[in-house]
């Protein structure tokens, strides 16, 4: 099972070796806290933190 990471530049998290959402491909292999959002559009979290896709957040870089 390949590591989870969070992606540097929106912060979602991935296991894959490119970020689903902004095709960057630098990585934190830790973090603090996450949010799962499941609709953008409905989402204050995701509205205050510029999120365009659904998915997996972390919130603090480590
Ligand atoms: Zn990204």
């Amino acid at each position: 099972m390949a590591k989870r990471k969070a992606c540097r530049n929106c912060k979602r998290i991935t296991e894959d070796e490119t970020c689903p959402v902004c095709k960057e491909n630098q990585f934190a292999s830790a973090w603090q806290g996450r949010i799962f959002v499941s609709d953008e559009k409905k989402s204050l979290i995701a509205e205050k933190v510029k999120l365009t896709a659904p998915g997996e957040y972390a919130i603090k870089l480590k």
